[in-house]
C-alpha cells in the first residue's frame, strides 16, 4: 500500500511586512472569497491583510503569484488606488501590478545570481 505524503506548504501562516502592515499568508484550496481575485491562483485581501494563495501551483506560478499579491499590498499603500490616484481604476492597477510582477519574476529566475547578491547584502 502505498501512502502519500503530504507537505505543507512553508508559507502557510507566515506573516510578511509590508509597509506599516503585517500581511498574513494563508495557502488554500483554489476556493477564494470574492474578493479581489488575481487570475485563479491568489488574492489579496486588504481589509483582513492576508494573501491567499492557491496550494500547489509549479514552483515559477507560486512566486509570480506571491510577488502579484505583494505588489497589490505595496501599492494601496501608496494613496495611488483611492479616487484620483493614477491606479484607482481597477484595471490599470491589474494592468501595473501583472506586468511588475510578471517582470520581477522573470527577472529572478532569469538571473539567479542576482537573488544570492540580494541575499548576500540583505543579510549583512
Ligand atoms: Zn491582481
Amino acid at each position: 500500500m502505498v501512502t502519500k505524503k503530504t507537505t505543507i506548504n512553508p508559507l502557510h501562516n507566515k506573516e510578511i511586512k509590508v509597509g506599516y502592515r503585517i500581511v498574513k499568508i494563508k495557502v488554500t484550496p483554489a476556493n477564494f472569497n470574492k474578493g479581489h481575485m488575481c487570475e485563479e491562483y491568489g488574492q489579496y485581501q486588504e481589509r483582513i491583510s492576508t494573501i491567499d494563495l492557491q496550494d500547489k501551483l509549479k514552483v515559477r506560478d507560486e512566486v509570480n503569484t506571491f510577488v502579484h499579491e505583494l505588489l497589490h499590498a505595496i501599492v494601496s499603500d501608496m494613496g495611488e488606488t483611492g479616487k484620483g490616484g493614477v491606479l484607482s481604476d481597477e484595471d490599470t492597477e491589474e494592468k501595473f501590478v501583472l506586468t511588475q510582477a510578471n517582470a520581477l519574476t522573470a527577472l529572478l529566475f532569469d538571473n539567479k545570481w542576482f537573488v544570492q547578491y540580494l541575499y548576500d547584502k540583505v543579510m549583512q
